[in-house]
């Protein structure tokens, strides 16, 4: 297929990630963006094996392990200090492992890509809506200005995406009764040093998350729920300083710090799912696809390889419906599993139900005691499923091969 012109609405990381496949490949690439100035929004993040792939794939792997910080496992304990979670991507190759990395420093690295490879940044266009003009899509904006024809639209506007429910009305994306409230504050105990994600549970109506996103910089997570996360309800930072020392002791000092800082940003999450991703020449990818709670750390991974998946069918397709077929093919099964993984195991781990918590602990305490089923969640964990029985394996250098 010969060069296309294709819009990209949302410059967030799967949108941007397929911008710069999209301009590498020599196709006509524009981004269009709400924000006049784009910017990282969210929390510090895990890149599994599977993203930090895409990463190398556009040039960028090494600026992201400088950037941030390396992790080489999970550790969750519940309050009685009982480890739940403990897996290491060192079960599934020696030199595996996962990074954790701040928004800022991500997007960073993918917008200075994205303008490398010589896409067009179009900023201060809200997309409300997408028409078709023949085998063509055109993007519409709040203020009726017409963006396009386009060969391809892809929509990765995000979970709370405007685009989702005009292509595709009867598409559901609920919000989960539960997100959580996050900060990013110095790691003045050095508990990046042990390469670990680490979390504490009680029950499954408190959990405290400690992931280290640079050399010298943790992010905290604390689980609240959906109600308490509304803009103009005020946080209760007495209390969750009570109920977070009493639950991590030894992560007193950077809770203090955080709840003395008072900096905390509120995150809630949706379960999308479609019928399918694509309608003619409009492709969802990303969170508006397949957003979901971030229980597994998939979500900016599923994007990434979305990014890589549609570029590689652009290159092997001999039109649009026939790209659109292969990347249903290549994404639809694991974007589907791990959709579906974290909706399930959502309840066990943020919601009203603390009973769940006793099974939660007795099956995974001794899951991650055996090592067949150790492996097969590091697998989960690492990106690797394509579905409930099928996954993929690590190359011989311990990389997930795209
Ligand atoms: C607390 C929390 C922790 C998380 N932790 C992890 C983790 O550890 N690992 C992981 O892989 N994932 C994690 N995720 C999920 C991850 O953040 C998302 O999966 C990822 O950001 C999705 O990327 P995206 O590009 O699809 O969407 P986004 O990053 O949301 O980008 C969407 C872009 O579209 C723009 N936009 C929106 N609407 C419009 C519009 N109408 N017109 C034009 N532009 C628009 C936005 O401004 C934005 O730039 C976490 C999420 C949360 C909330």
């Amino acid at each position: 297929m010969g060069s296309l012109e294709i819009g990209i609405v949302g410059c967030g990381i799967a949108g941007q990630a397929a911008a710069g496949f999209l301009a590498d490949a020599g196709h006509v690439v524009t981004l269009l963006e709400r924000f006049e100035q784009p910017q990282a929004v969210g929390a510090g993040l895990l890149l599994q094996p599977t993203g930090l792939s895409v990463l190398r794939a556009l040039g960028l792997e090494q600026e992201a392990v400088a950037a941030g910080a390396r992790i080489d496992g999970i550790l969750g304990e519940n309050q009685w200090g009982v480890r739940v979670i403990d897996l290491a991507y060192g079960d599934l190759h020696p030199a595996a492992f996962a990074l954790g990395i701040g928004r800022s420093p991500l997007f960073d690295l993918l917008h200075r890509r994205v303008l490398g490879a010589g896409a067009r940044l179009v900023t201060g266009v809200e997309i409300v809506d997408v028409e078709r003009e023949g085998a063509r899509a055109v993007a519409l904006d709040r203020k009726a200005r017409r963006h396009g024809p386009f060969d391809l639209l892809v929509v990765a506007d995000g979970a709370s995406s405007a685009l989702r429910p005009r292509v595709f009305p009867r598409a559901r994306a609920p919000v989960y009764p539960w997100g959580c409230i996050w900060a990013t504050v110095p790691d003045t105990h050095a508990f990046g040093a042990t390469g670990l994600l680490r979390q504490r549970f009680f029950g499954t109506s408190a959990m405290l998350g400690l992931l280290p996103v640079a050399s010298d910089r943790l992010t905290l997570f604390w689980s609240l729920p959906t109600a308490e996360l509304e803009a103009d309800w005020p946080l209760d930072l007495a209390a969750i300083r009570r109920k977070a020392l009493a639950l991590w002791p030894d992560a007193a000092a950077i809770v203090e710090r955080a709840v003395d800082a008072g900096a905390f940003a509120r995150a809630t999450y949706r379960h999308v799912s479609l019928p399918r991703c694509n309608e003619g020449p409009v492709l969802l990818i990303g969170d508006a696809a397949h957003g979901t709670s971030p229980q597994l750390g998939q979500g900016a991974n599923l994007g990434l390889l979305d990014a890589h998946a549609l570029a590689r069918s652009l290159a092997e397709a001999g039109d649009v419906p026939q790209a659109m077929e292969r990347f249903a093919a290549r994404r639809g099964t694991s974007n589907r599993f791990y959709g579906t993984a974290s909706h399930l195991l959502t309840p066990f781990f943020q919601s009203h139900h603390d009973l769940l918590a006793i099974p939660r602990d007795l099956v995974l305490h001794r899951a991650c005691l055996t090592p067949p089923a150790r492996r097969m969640l590091a697998a989960s964990l690492a990106g690797l499923r394509r579905g409930w029985w099928t996954a993929d394996t690590l190359d011989a250098d311990g990389r997930y091969p795209l």
